[in-house]
């Protein structure tokens, strides 16, 4: 049974991540989306809530569900959060046979050849892209000719390699993001129907984003 990782800051977690999670659980019908919060991410400003607090709201969100999982592999480790090493550490977990997709999106895609040790991500699993508004496939240059070479586009064939391929699909983006929750929670503003009840109480009680 194959093992999905779907990496973000999660300050907080909002509907738009459990619905694509939701979605990719289904349509690469894994075992288990492991949802996993970033310690620090390498191209982003460090997140003023810590990594337990964005943990908590995840484990919240998520309650009983057992596809998605919430995974504390990068807050184990001093930051920053290389994928590369994530994508090492959770293969000598499943072992070397278990397929293991690491989820992105196509603007992630687009900036994947400045990540540390791009190239080596592969060596450790298969990268599915997920389509966002305002982002393709990069065309031309070097990152595109890998790609090229590695993209699948039958499931059942990526299936049955562990990893090394590049493989798209389309996922239901929702008009939700971190930054605006965490606007409108500064602003006085509701957040219900944004993120989980259990969630927005959380947010509450620990006066996060005032
Ligand atoms: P921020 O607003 O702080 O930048 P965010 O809402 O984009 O945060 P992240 O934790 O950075 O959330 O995102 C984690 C992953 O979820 C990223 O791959 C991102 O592309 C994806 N994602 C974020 N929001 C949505 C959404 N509304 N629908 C689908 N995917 C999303």
């Amino acid at each position: 049974m194959s093992v999905a990782l779907f990496g973000g800051t999660f300050n907080p977690v909002h509907f738009g991540h459990l619905r694509i999670a939701t979605e990719l659980a289904e349509q690469l019908q894994v075992k288990s989306i492991r949802m996993m919060p970033c310690a620090f991410p390498p191209h982003r400003d460090k997140p003023e809530v810590d990594g337990q607090q964005r943990l908590e709201m995840l484990q919240l969100a998520i309650d009983q569900q057992t596809v998605l999982q919430a995974d504390d592999i990068e807050l184990q480790r001093p930051a920053p959060s290389y994928t590369v090493d994530t994508v090492r550490l959770m293969r000598d977990k499943v072992g070397a046979q278990t397929p293991l997709f690491l989820c992105i999106g196509m603007d992630a895609l687009n900036g994947l050849d400045r990540w540390h040790e791009w190239q080596r991500i592969q060596d450790y699993c298969h990268i599915v892209v997920s389509s966002r508004p305002g982002f393709s496939v990069p065309q031309s240059g070097p990152l595109a000719e890998w790609i090229d070479q590695r993209r699948c586009k039958d499931l059942a064939v990526l299936k049955q390699s562990a990893h090394g391929n590049v493989y798209f699909c389309e996922l239901t983006m929702l008009a939700i993001s971190s930054t605006s929750i965490r606007k409108k929670v500064s602003n006085g503003e509701n957040i219900g129907f944004l993120t989980p009840d259990s969630v927005v109480d959380y947010i509450r009680q620990q006066h996060l984003y005032e």
